[in-house]
């Protein structure tokens, strides 16, 4: 059943995100390593010699200023000249022949570096230099030192930009075995938190496919994160849910073939019987011919109250409202019972006062009394008294059904009212009625939007009742 499509699972995806974030994450390096890395290097190369540069500048006079020179000019690993006015060098001597040859810089330097001096906005230059003799180009630092000699000083620094090939070719080796690394742990990573997190949706989807196949007895097994666990808990609702409605439904079916075979086979042996029997005997065959038309009544209510049930619900948004007055709805329906009041000793207390004019279906909410009526017919033993009171509640009118009979024990209280539920599922055989009667009732007072309930004591007897709006009165 499960369809692997690879693109589209959750440890493909999984994986693509993690590699692209870590590949990512290795390009960013690769580029400020490797191809940001020349310019890096020279642009803090630049800012070191402008502040050894300026830092001379400053110091320029003072006591000591030629040691500073010579040291600062060893710990950089940097060239450091004073010239004159005219290029000949004035710092460092490093013999008495150079005091008298005074050498100079070559002119064309010199001129490069005065007329970049010249341009410059600060009170110093810095700029990079090719060298033919050199393997790397270099970087010149120049400012004026002024003294009141009458003519100024240049202070001429000169600095080796190291060639950084060697450098990048280090952290190129190094880069090749981070990425390596990263990549090869991101994918290890990739792999056990896909696992992790597919492993609870594959054993969900197993017992899915257990519920599918009509196992209502499976468990769904909670997982390591809140999410999974919701949904472990929102389907095991939903089991217990369907393994209800498939347990009434085969409890409807039981009671409903039932319901339909005792009538059938009374019906037959019944034709038999006059067939046989009491064909010629007047008195015997109308007896057996009413028990079969009796049977067959039956069989017919049961039917159209399962067809009633389908239809309600179908039809329940399409009502149309009307006021009509509830106590002749109820006179009308009680007429239907009147073999109970011949035959079998019901008494019916019909009580209404006031205004009893309703808002509402009127076939719908006479199917509604019918079958309480029903209930309470079937459900009464010795004390064969129903009573019905229509209350005149100002704003509403309260209809309730009262009898004698067995009773309903309190925690079945709410569960009556579900499609095909019995208390204590045994199943007696109805006077009238099909097992489906409440939950008619309940389906057709919520389209109405009206309250409705029970009260019952177990051995004692039931109240059930519902209160529909005025006509006239605000509804709906
Ligand atoms: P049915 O009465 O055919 O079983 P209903 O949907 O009408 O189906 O009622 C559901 C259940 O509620 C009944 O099986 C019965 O146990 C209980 N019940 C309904 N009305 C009464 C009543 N008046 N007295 C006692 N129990 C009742």
């Amino acid at each position: 059943m499960i369809k692997n499509i690879w693109g589209k699972s959750l440890r493909h995806k999984v994986w693509t995100y993690f590699i692209m974030f870590a590949s990512t994450i290795i390009l960013v390096l690769w580029l400020l390593q490797i191809v940001f890395f020349n310019n890096y290097y020279e642009i803090m190369k630049t800012n070191e010699i402008k502040k050894i540069g300026n830092s001379l500048v400053n110091q320029y006079g003072e006591e000591g200023f030629e040691d500073v020179l010579y040291t600062t000019s060893r710990n950089e690993g940097i060239i450091i000249q004073i010239l004159n006015e005219s290029g000949s060098l004035i710092y460092p001597l490093n013999s008495i022949l150079d005091v008298l040859r005074q050498p100079r810089l070559n002119d064309a330097i010199f001129y490069e570096f005065l007329m970049n001096l010249n341009e410059a906005e600060e009170n110093y230059v810095i700029y990079r230099k090719e060298d033919t003799r050199l393997s790397s180009p270099t970087l010149v630092y120049g400012a004026i030192l002024e003294n009141n000699r009458g003519s100024n000083y240049y202070l001429y620094i000169n600095s080796m930009l190291e060639p950084v090939d060697s450098t990048v070719n280090v952290l190129k080796n190094q880069l090749i075995i981070v990425t390596l690394i990263s990549l090869g742990l991101s994918l290890a990573l990739s792999y056990y938190l896909a696992t992790k997190l597919t492993k609870p949706i594959e054993r969900i989807t197993e017992t899915a496919e257990s519920l599918a196949q009509g196992d209502y007895k499976v468990e769904f097994q909670k997982g390591d994160y809140i999410e999974i666990d919701n949904l472990v808990d929102t389907l095991n609702y939903t089991t217990k849910e369907l393994s209800k409605t498939e347990e009434l439904r085969r409890d409807l079916i039981a009671n409903v073939s039932h319901d339909l075979k005792t009538p059938l086979t009374l019906i037959k042996s019944y034709a038999e019987m006059i067939r046989d029997i009491s064909g010629n005997n007047e008195s015997k065959r109308n007896y057996h011919v009413t028990t079969i038309i009796d049977e067959a009544d039956k069989l017919s209510h049961l039917v159209n109250d399962m067809l009633n049930l389908s239809k309600v619900q179908t039809g329940l948004d399409k009502m149309d409202f009307k006021g009509f007055d509830i106590t002749k709805t109820t006179e009308n329906a009680l007429k239907r019972f009147k073999y109970f009041v011949d035959n079998e000793g019901f008494r019916f207390y019909i009580k209404s006062k006031g205004n009893t004019i309703v808002l509402g279906e009127e076939t719908k909410i006479e199917q509604v009394i019918y079958n309480l009526i029903s209930n309470a017919i079937n459900y009464s033993t010795t004390i064969k008294e129903i009573r019905i009171n229509i209350i005149d509640e100002g704003e509403m009118v309260k209809l309730e059904v009262i009898d004698k009979g067995i009773g309903i024990d309190e925690a079945e209280l709410d569960s009556i009212w579900d499609r095909y539920y019995k208390v204590g599922k045994s199943h007696k055989r109805a006077r009238v009625g099909s097992g489906i009667g409440l939950s008619i009732v309940k389906s057709i007072l919520l389209a109405h939007k009206a309250q409705f309930g029970v009260e019952s004591k177990l051995g004692q007897g039931s109240r059930f009742y519902f209160k529909l709006n005025k006509a006239g009165s605000l509804v709906l």
